[in-house]
């Protein structure tokens, strides 16, 4: 059965771990614009990072697994704190939202839920609202229920279209709040996230609408075959193929198919 993983940092990742994602089912992956493991401080290191991962580890993909690599583009939120840098990051987004593997903007959220973090959500859901295209929230690590909350606040009184954002790295704890709206929700089977054993139970819960895994496949102790696996687990738990398939394939592509640049044959 083959897989859409939609959050993938490959950029940290070995070639072959790309074909071991490959031999496992993922065929397509969505690389999000985040966080190097340390703060950038010059506003051009972000711009050479955008175009490695849109050029770079597209072709990279390609050549080490036959992968159908796509890429967001945002300003994350813990260098959104930097504000003058944030700012011209800001201000060359919107061309980097054209380049053809660019199928939407994130991950963009909160960190530390600060008014600068905010001020750059804010201009981002706008740029992306504005042009139509997806978007991938990061809720915060710390105090994560309070900053979903705000997150949903900003998000529902913006009035922009819920059906084209992902909430993702939800919890047990952030489930019913993100659940209020009508964006996708996205899980994050990471050590420390969620645990896939419960993640697969909130599903077997909530039911699969607009619930989409991913592995983050981060520098960090992450495991690049995190959706694979999860796949395996539904099986083995006895769920229909059809419904496994819905989680792992069908809502990302449904997700990401709304971006005009996302031009991976199902
Ligand atoms: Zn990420």
């Amino acid at each position: 059965m083959r897989i859409i993983d939609p959050h993938m940092h490959m950029v940290s990742r070995s070639a072959e771990d790309y074909r071991r994602a490959r031999r496992a089912g993922v065929e397509c992956c969505i690389e999000p614009a985040f966080w190097s493991g340390q703060d950038k401080r010059n506003a051009g290191s972000f711009f050479d990072y955008f175009e490695q991962i849109i050029d770079h580890e597209t072709d990279r993909a390609e050549r080490a697994a036959n992968m159908d690599h796509y890429v967001t583009i945002g300003l994350e939120p813990k260098e959104a704190n930097y504000r003058d840098m944030a700012e011209d990051v800001l201000d060359r987004i919107p061309e980097y939202l054209e380049r053809d593997p660019v199928v939407g903007v994130g991950e963009i959220g909160f960190d530390q839920v600060t008014d600068d973090e905010e001020w750059a959500f804010r201009r981002q859901l706008e740029i992306a609202d504005d042009r139509e295209l997806p978007v991938i929230i990061h809720t915060p690590h710390t105090d994560k229920p309070s900053g979903t909350e705000r997150i949903v606040e900003i998000v529902e009184e913006m009035g922009v279209t819920q059906e084209r954002i992902i909430i993702d790295h939800n919890t047990e704890n952030t489930i019913d709040i993100s659940t209020r709206t009508d964006c996708w929700i996205g899980f994050t089977l990471y050590p420390g996230k969620i645990e896939t054993g419960s993640a697969i139970d909130l599903l077997e819960e909530y039911g699969t609408d607009n619930m989409i895994f991913n592995s983050a496949a981060d520098w960090d102790p992450s495991d690049p075959l995190a959706v694979p696996k999860a796949r395996d687990e539904m099986l083995d738990r006895g769920w229909d193929r059809e419904d496994v398939r819905k989680v792992v394939f069908e809502n990302p592509y449904e997700f990401f198919d709304q971006s005009p640049n996302f031009d991976y044959e199902a």
